[in-house]
C-alpha cells in the first residue's frame, strides 16, 4: 500500500447498534443510516466511515473525538484498533 502509515479504519458494527439504547445511540444511529443511504450501502453487518465522520459526531454528542471513539468502543459499537486514530481538532 501506498499509505504505510494509513490509520486503522473506522468500522461500525451495525448489528451492535440495533441492540443499543435508542436514546444514547439514536444520533450515531441516524448518522449511520445516512451513510449508508448515501451510498447504497444496505446490506452490511459493518459499515466503514470516514475520520471526518467521528470529528463530525463528535460535535453532535458534544464529546471530543478520542472521548466518543473510546465510548463507541466500550458500546461494542466501533472496533478496537479505532482508538486513538481521531486527531484532536480544536474546538
Ligand atoms: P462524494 O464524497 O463526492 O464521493 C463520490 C464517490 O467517490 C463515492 O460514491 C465513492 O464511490 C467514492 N469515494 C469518495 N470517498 C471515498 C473513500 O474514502 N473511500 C471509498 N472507497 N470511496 C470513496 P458513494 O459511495 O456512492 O457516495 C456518494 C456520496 O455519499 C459521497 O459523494 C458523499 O457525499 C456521501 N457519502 C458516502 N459515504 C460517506 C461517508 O462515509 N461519509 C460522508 N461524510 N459522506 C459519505
Ligand atoms: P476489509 O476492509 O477488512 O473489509 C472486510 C469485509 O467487511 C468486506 O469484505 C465487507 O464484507 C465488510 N465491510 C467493510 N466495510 C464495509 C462497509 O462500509 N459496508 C459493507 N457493506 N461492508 C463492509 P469485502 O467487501 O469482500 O472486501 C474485502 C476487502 O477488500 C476489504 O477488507 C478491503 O481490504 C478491500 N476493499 C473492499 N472495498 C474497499 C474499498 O471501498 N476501499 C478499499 N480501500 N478497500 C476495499
Ligand atoms: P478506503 O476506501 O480504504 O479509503 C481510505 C482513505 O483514502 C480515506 O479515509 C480517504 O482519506 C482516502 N480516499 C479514498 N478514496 C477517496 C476519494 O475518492 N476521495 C478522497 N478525497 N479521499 C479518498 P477516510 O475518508 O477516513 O475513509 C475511511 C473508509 O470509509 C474508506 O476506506 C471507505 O471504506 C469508507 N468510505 C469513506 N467515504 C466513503 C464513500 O464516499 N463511499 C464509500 N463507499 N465508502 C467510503
Amino acid at each position: 500500500a501506498a499509505a504505510a502509515a494509513a490509520p486503522p479504519k473506522l468500522i461500525l458494527d451495525l448489528e451492535a447498534l440495533q441492540h443499543l439504547d435508542a436514546g444514547e445511540a439514536g444520533p450515531l444511529t441516524r448518522y449511520a443510516a445516512t451513510i449508508q443511504a448515501q451510498r447504497g450501502d444496505y446490506n452490511g453487518k459493518v459499515l466503514s466511515i470516514r475520520q471526518d465522520d467521528m470529528r463530525t459526531l463528535a460535535v453532535i454528542y458534544d464529546e471530543s473525538p478520542t472521548t466518543l471513539t473510546e465510548r463507541f468502543i466500550s458500546w461494542g459499537v466501533l472496533n478496537p484498533e479505532a482508538k486513538g486514530d481521531v486527531e484532536e481538532s480544536s474546538s
